[in-house]
């Protein structure tokens, strides 16, 4: 076979044609004979199992029947007419109908002849039927049964209406397996396939759309799953490799004055052990030659500031500017009075910039940084104006990720000649299998240890008619000194009538809890940013003791007083914005509560969402239950990365084999970098074809 012969346009097979190719292009993405190979099947079905019609239940399933056609009938409709035709065995009576093409079916059945017809059953006024079963006679399908698993393709509504049919996708991969006699390129090494036992490509392609048998079948998808992983994984890795060779960071060789005057003599805690890890990745990485760009993960009160500040005076220790952006101007300000209070005894310059500091302010800020007697910076994304111009920004980290777009990222690294080193922070927990897969080429360091001492929040689900119990519970709690928050959902779709409850929330509330014995805030986005503000400004001075918001206090707030969170009608957020809604307590020594107000009617996601939520407080488990739930394309908009359209893998299920594609992908890397070895000739190529058709998950065979 020619190297190049699986790049021939589909409309060349014998059997497709131009029509049926558009067909295949428009609804498929299938344009050559490789898309056509690799379309997998979705399933398989049983085609030794044969169902009697007394059998059949009402849900609707695909089944066989093997039985005779008694007798015609059509059926005038609103447009045209249907066929009917009364099929039959010796358990009972069912229809086969077709709404197309009935003349030519009328004329090729025959009644009374023994027919196996295949189709997904309908139940409607007391009758089982078949709309457009696949029908054949029974001397046919016994001589054409070559395989006991008949493979089910993806389809869609358009190519079953126009006529290509499972049957015909069938049809249409037979005959490339004709034409090509089954024979495909190897496209993993020797040493891979001895060492993971997996079978060889043509063997996995012959099995994959027509099995032998079930353990063939088995070894086929796993030798493919494995491939398609293993590729992606190597690209990742390599993207990455090429990033750190290629891009020179600033080396910070020394560790000096103010890291150790700050290590020993003013932390003010002993560190957990992860965050020492972490320092430890971190020190590492800006101590080489090449340039840090790490995703520090770490769930709510982990800890990551203190490491952030950290790393912030190993770039001061090497004569160079480091700054701290934040996505928000509250954060920005806790960030600044923490980081002040903590730098005080170390003689070090710290500023605040944002969006409303002062003109006169600003320029001193702004030279200040040009000369190199500010230290560092703090603020929003007002750090991103191009009149703020560092002397040498060593280090820039980001607080809270999720907020900040790419493009706004990469705009802090044209900030100087050579990029600084960049450390994105963020406490939303990226499933580890999502990170690994998504994320392979950036690196990630994790803290998974809540510092010492930390109180569990107690976390319980009440129904809305629990109400005065709920607010006694508030009484209570206010009366022994803490703060509480009201959150409402806020979705776009539903704005008005989501504000009407915020209001109507308020409202009652503030009959509940009367002034001046009690003071509430309120916090929504409709709200001038100065009058949010001041409304936070309160409940975080303690002035207020609740605070009725919307999700806009998710991210960072950070109120030690505040011991209780309620989320009222938490059935309508996702998980991952529960957890980060629940991290907003439980930040003091006080125990805290979160409760999470419903109705009575919850659907099947909504209460395993918030069983999760009683269950756990462990921001991984809770993201990995999220992503079970609603697939990774929607956690965090995945598309760019291609991970959705995985032909075969998946990447929740098979963990394990990702693991082991990772594995050998980096083995491979680390020991042939290039992948000059003869032996790896064959990833080399199969990599490289990948490169050249742009489309890492299209296998050249
Ligand atoms: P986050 O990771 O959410 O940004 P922070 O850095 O704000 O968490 O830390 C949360 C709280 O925990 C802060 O009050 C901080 O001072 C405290 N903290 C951080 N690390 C430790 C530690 N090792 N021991 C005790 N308290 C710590
Ligand atoms: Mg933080």
């Amino acid at each position: 076979m020619k190297a190049n012969y699986l790049q021939t346009p589909i409309d060349y097979l014998k059997g497709v044609g131009s029509s049926r190719a558009d067909l295949l292009r428009k609804e498929l993405g299938i344009h050559t004979y490789q898309d056509l190979i690799n379309l997998f099947p979705n399933r398989y079905i049983d085609k030794t199992q044969y169902y009697k019609i007394s059998q059949l239940q009402r849900q609707s399933a695909e089944i066989q029947i093997i039985g005779k056609i008694t007798g015609f009938k059509e059926v005038a409709q609103k447009r045209g007419k249907r066929l009917i035709a009364t099929f039959k065995d010796e358990t009972g009576t069912m229809e086969l109908v077709w709404f197309r093409g009935q003349k030519w079916i009328k004329d090729s059945l025959k009644t009374n002849k023994t027919y196996v017809v295949f189709g997904k059953t309908n139940w409607f006024a007391g009758k089982f039927s078949l709309p457009h079963p696949e029908i054949e006679t029974l001397e046919a399908h016994e001589s054409s049964l070559s395989s006991a698993m008949q493979p089910i393709y993806p389809s869609t509504e358009k190519l079953s209406s126009r006529g290509i049919t499972n049957r015909v996708l069938i049809k249409i991969i037979q005959q490339l397996f004709i034409d090509t006699g089954g024979r495909f390129t190897e496209t993993l090494s020797n040493a891979l396939l001895s060492e993971l036992k997996l079978i060889n490509k043509s063997a996995a392609l012959l099995n994959i759309h027509f099995p032998k048998n079930q353990e063939l079948l088995a070894s086929a998808q796993f030798r493919l799953k494995f491939e398609e992983l293993f590729y992606i994984q190597l690209q990742l890795i390599l993207k990455n490799l090429i990033h750190k060779s290629k891009i020179k960071g600033f080396p910070f060789n020394q560790v000096g004055h103010y890291f150790n005057t700050f290590f020993k003599s003013h932390l003010p805690f002993e560190l957990t052990g992860a965050q020492k890890r972490v320092l430890k990745e971190i020190r590492a990485d800006m101590g080489s030659n090449a340039q840090m760009n790490r995703l520090l993960q770490g769930d709510v009160g982990s800890g990551k500031t203190i490491v952030a500040l950290m790393s912030m005076l190993m770039a001061l220790d090497n004569g160079f500017q480091a700054c701290l952006m934040a996505p928000t101007e509250i954060l920005s300000i806790q960030h600044y009075q923490g980081l002040t209070e903590l730098c005080e005894p170390l003689n070090i310059k710290i500023e605040l910039l944002t969006g409303s500091t002062k003109t006169a302010k600003r320029k001193q800020i702004h030279e200040a940084l040009e000369s190199g007697e500010l230290h560092i910076l703090i603020g929003t994304h007002a750090l991103l104006e191009d009149k703020v111009k560092f002397k040498n920004l060593g280090l820039a980290i980001i607080d809270e990720q999720h907020r900040f777009g790419v493009a706004q990222r990469s705009k802090l690294w044209r900030k100087n000649t050579s990029p600084p080193h960049v450390l994105v922070m963020t406490a939303t927990p990226i499933p580890r299998t999502l990170a690994m897969s998504v994320y392979g080429d950036l690196d990630i360091s994790i803290i998974d240890e809540l510092p010492p001492g930390r109180k569990a929040i107690k976390t319980v689900h009440r129904y809305d008619n629990n109400r005065l119990k709920v607010f006694k519970f508030i009484r209570d709690e206010i009366k022994l000194g803490r703060q509480v928050y009201v959150v409402y959902p806020l979705i776009k779709e539903n704005a008005t009538m989501d504000y009407k409850d915020l209001m109507d929330g308020y409202e009652s509330l503030s009959r509940d809890f009367p002034m001046p014995e009690y003071q509430i805030s309120i916090v929504h986005g409709k709200m001038k940013p100065a009058d949010k503000d001041y409304e936070m400004q309160r409940f975080i001075k303690g002035e207020t003791q609740i605070m009725v918001a919307t999700t806009v206090i998710e991210v960072g707030v950070n109120v030690p007083n505040a011991s209780v969170m309620i989320i009222e009608s938490a059935e309508r957020f996702g998980l991952s914005q529960l957890h980060q809604l629940r991290g907003r307590v439980g930040r003091g020594a006080e125990q805290s509560y979160c409760i999470l107000m419903t109705g009575h009617k919850l659907s099947n996601d909504g209460k395993t969402r918030l069983q999760t939520m009683v269950r756990t407080s462990d921001g991984f488990e809770i993201a990995e239950v999220d992503l079970r739930l609603r697939g990774p394309g929607d956690i965090m908009g995945t598309q760019q990365s291609g991970i959705l359209n995985l032909k075969i893998a998946d990447i929740i299920k098979d963990n394990d084999i990702l693991q082991h594609a990772r594995f050998h992908a980096k083995k491979i890397l680390k020991e042939d970098r290039t992948l000059a070895n003869p032996d790896h000739a064959v990833i080399l190529n199969t990599y490289r074809a990948l490169a050249k058709y742009k489309n890492i998950w299209n296998y050249i065979s």
